[in-house]
């Protein structure tokens, strides 16, 4: 089985007086394929393990290889395009842009990707389509109900066909019901073979992956 994700002493360290050791060195390897949660209370750094497994903060300490690839030594530039080819995002709070509609929101995405707008509305129908938003492509977020607005964003994250999804709280800002179709949609994504980390704070939507990490005061442990 391949190695999606590996850690290696891996820490991050916020410099400051007094510094936070926000994640403490760890090692943790995730396969292809894999469905893990990453679960602990607030500021146990666990959107800190997020931010460096999605290369949009770099360790202060240790090596992350990703895909076979090292990225200790890359330069920005290198990082942003490995980050664009290999993950997507979801967030709390969606992070959509509120003055373009669901399908211009999943077309932004592959912008750097140089394809052309024909091709990029192409993909983005079809992402829509698998996240079954095809019937409000041309809704602007804030005509879509919450977990509307959380599919989309789940389908503007798959856009680049991601080899990794990285879900922070995506649920957090949904009610139960809604975040059940939610989780519903990732647990499909899941069984066609995509490998998500996802964290959260709430021990059901942590009981959804295949294996938990549990977080607390920056230290990292399978649970
Ligand atoms: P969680 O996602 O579990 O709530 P975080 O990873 O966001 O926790 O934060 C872990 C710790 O790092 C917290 O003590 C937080 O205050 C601190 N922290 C987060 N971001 C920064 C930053 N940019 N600078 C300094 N400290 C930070
Ligand atoms: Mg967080």
């Amino acid at each position: 089985m391949s190695t999606v994700l590996d850690f290696q002493g891996v820490g991050l360290t916020y410099p400051g007086s007094p510094s936070v050791e926000a994640l403490q060195p760890c090692d943790v390897k995730i396969h292809a394929g894999e469905y893990v949660t990453v679960i602990g209370p607030s500021g146990s750094g666990k959107s800190t393990f997020l931010n460096v497994a999605g290369l949009l903060d770099r360790p202060t300490g240790g090596r992350y290889i990703l895909n076979g690839i090292d990225t200790s030594e890359l330069s920005k530039t290198d990082r942003a395009s490995i980050r664009a080819h290999f993950i997507g995002f979801v967030f709390q709070e969606f992070h959509l842009l509120p003055h373009r509609t669901a399908i211009e929101n999943v077309a932004l995405a592959q912008l750097y990707t140089g394809a052309n707008r024909r091709k990029r509305i192409a993909a983005a129908t079809e992402m829509l389509d698998r996240v079954g938003l095809s019937h409000r492509k041309e809704a602007l977020p804030a005509k879509l109900s919450g977990g509307e607005r959380q599919r989309v964003a789940i389908a503007r994250a798959l856009a680049n066909a991601p080899q990794l999804l990285l879900c922070d709280e995506p649920t957090g800002n949904l009610d139960t019901a809604t975040s059940a179709t939610v989780l519903e949609l990732l647990d499909e994504l899941h069984a066609d073979g995509l490998t998500i980390l996802l964290i959260t704070h709430d021990p059901e939507v942590s009981a959804r992956g295949e294996r938990t990490l549990q977080v607390r005061d920056g230290v990292v442990s399978w649970s």
